[in-house]
């Protein structure tokens, strides 16, 4: 695969890996996170797919564009190795819905910060609550889900809470 095709699949994968977890959420009353707003493409998308649901955003530095800015009160800003412990002294686990796409280019880093954050992710989540990751998570409990069909096997990751 041509580096155009790798992140052509990586876009294809978030939007049906996301719109997947929409509906097997659908129902559920918690908070939704965020994680990695980067320039928002996905964050945009969440806020049209998902207009009845609370929206909160994880990052440590604003760049995203205009339209795709959460306001002030949806926004965690701080690196999630402090934002997500205290989110669960704020939320408890009531996330119905969390997305993670945090990494860049090394998929070593990528990796390690994965196994690193999968602890803080965990228990945020509610019963039910479905995580969609761009990297392999390293969970204790969750459940690893199919993917939808549209999304490309390595490119996004479906998790569950039970
Ligand atoms: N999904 C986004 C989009 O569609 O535009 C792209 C996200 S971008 C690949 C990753 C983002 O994660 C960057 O904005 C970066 O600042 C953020 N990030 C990476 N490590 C972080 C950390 N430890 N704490 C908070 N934010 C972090």
């Amino acid at each position: 695969m041509s580096r155009l095709d790798l992140f052509i699949a990586r876009m294809v994968s978030q939007r049906a890996c996301l719109d997947h977890a929409n509906d097997l959420t659908k129902g559920m009353e918690g908070p939704v996170f965020e994680l990695g707003l980067g320039n928002g493409r996905t964050y945009h998308h969440m806020v049209e797919t998902m207009p009845d649901r609370d929206i909160y955003v994880f990052e440590r530095a604003v760049a995203s564009h205009p339209d795709s800015t959460p306001p002030d009160d949806r926004l965690i800003l701080g690196d999630v190795y402090d934002t997500l412990p205290a989110a669960l002294g704020r939320f408890g686990p009531t996330a119905a819905l969390i997305h993670a796409d945090l990494g860049g280019h090394n998929r070593a880093k990528n990796d390690a910060f994965a196994r690193a954050i999968s602890p803080l992710v965990e228990p945020l989540l509610a019963k039910g609550g479905i995580m969609v990751a761009s990297d392999r998570m390293y969970f204790d409990a969750l459940e690893e889900l199919p993917l939808p069909p549209d999304a490309f096997p390595g490119r996004c990751f479906i998790y569950r809470a039970s």
